[in-house]
C-alpha cells in the first residue's frame, strides 16, 4: 500500500462514531498504522473560524461566492461551533474550498501520500452538482485530508421513497417524528448507534481512493460502492459487510 500511516481527527459531537473502535478498525482489521489525533476544528480553531465564515453556502441554488471578510460573520462562526458541538447543524459550507484550504493547515511531513488524514466532524458540507444546478450535502470529501460529515452521512444519501411521500401527504395531519418512527431503521438518524460501521465503510472508501484513484467500487455488493440510498448504505456496511474481489486483494491481500 501507497498510505503507510492514518491520522484520525474526530470530533466530539457523536460518541456513538466509537473513536477507539475506529481506531482498532484500522489498525487490527486493516493492519495501518494509526493515530489518534484531537478535533481538527478545535485544534486549528482560529483559521478554521476564518475558513468557515468564507465559505458558508447562503443559497443552495446558486453557484457559490466567497464571503467578504465581516468580523460579524467571524464572531457568529465562532459562537456557532461552541453552539453546535453536540448537536446537529444545519448550516452549509463549499466542500472543495473547505478540503483545500484544510489541507494547507496539515504539517508539512504529513501533506504527502503516505500519510493520509482524516478529519470527522458534524459540519454540513455540500458541493455544487453542475446536472441539477444546486449544492447537495455529502457524506465524504475524498482526497487528502479525507473529510467525513456525520451529518452528511444522515443528510446525503436519500432517504425511503414511501418516507418523502408520507411526509408530503400525511405531514398536516401527524409529526414528522411520527413519520420517522414509521420508518424507524430504514434510514440513519442522528446518534444512530449503526453509525461506527457506516463510517468503517467510508474509511475503507478515503484509503481506496489514494490507492487506486477510483472513487468508489461498480460493484454494488461491495463496502466502497457509492450508495444513493440511505438503505444501500446500511445493508451493505451493516448488514452485509461485504468486499469485491478486488477490495479484498486491496484490504486484506485476499483472493
Ligand atoms: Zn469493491
Amino acid at each position: 500500500m501507497r498510505i503507510n500511516k492514518i491520522i484520525l481527527y474526530p470530533d466530539d459531537s457523536t460518541p456513538e462514531i466509537n473513536k477507539n473502535q475506529l481506531f482498532s478498525f484500522i489498525k487490527e482489521k486493516l493492519k495501518i498504522k494509526v493515530e489518534l489525533r484531537d478535533d481538527f476544528i478545535e485544534t486549528n480553531s482560529e483559521k478554521v473560524t476564518q475558513v468557515f465564515s468564507e465559505l458558508r453556502v447562503h443559497d443552495l441554488k446558486k453557484k457559490f461566492i466567497y464571503n467578504p471578510h465581516q468580523e460579524s460573520d467571524y464572531e457568529f462562526e465562532k459562537k456557532l461551533n461552541d453552539y453546535t458541538k453536540q448537536k446537529q447543524n444545519e448550516i452549509f459550507y463549499e466542500g472543495f474550498k473547505m478540503q483545500k484550504k484544510f489541507s494547507s493547515f496539515l504539517p508539512d511531513n504529513e501533506n504527502t501520500l503516505s500519510v493520509l488524514s482524516i478529519i470527522i466532524t458534524n459540519k454540513l458540507i455540500c458541493t455544487f452538482d453542475e446536472n441539477d444546478y444546486r449544492f447537495h450535502a455529502r457524506a465524504i470529501l475524498l482526497g487528502n485530508p479525507t473529510i467525513i460529515s456525520t451529518s452528511g452521512i444522515i443528510e446525503g444519501p436519500a432517504k425511503p421513497k414511501k418516507f418523502y411521500l408520507d411526509m408530503m401527504t400525511n405531514f398536516s395531519q401527524i409529526s414528522e417524528s411520527e413519520i420517522e418512527k414509521k420508518y424507524q431503521g430504514e434510514f440513519l438518524t442522528y446518534h444512530d448507534l449503526r453509525l461506527p460501521q457506516i463510517l468503517e465503510g467510508y474509511i475503507m472508501q478515503a484509503i481506496s481512493f489514494i490507492e487506486t484513484g477510483e472513487e468508489f467500487c461498480e460493484n454494488d455488493f461491495c463496502r466502497i460502492f457509492n450508495s444513493h440510498w440511505q438503505k444501500d448504505l446500511i445493508d451493505l456496511n451493516v448488514i452485509e459487510s461485504k468486499l469485491c474481489p478486488k477490495h479484498k486483494k486491496l484490504f486484506f491481500n485476499l483472493d
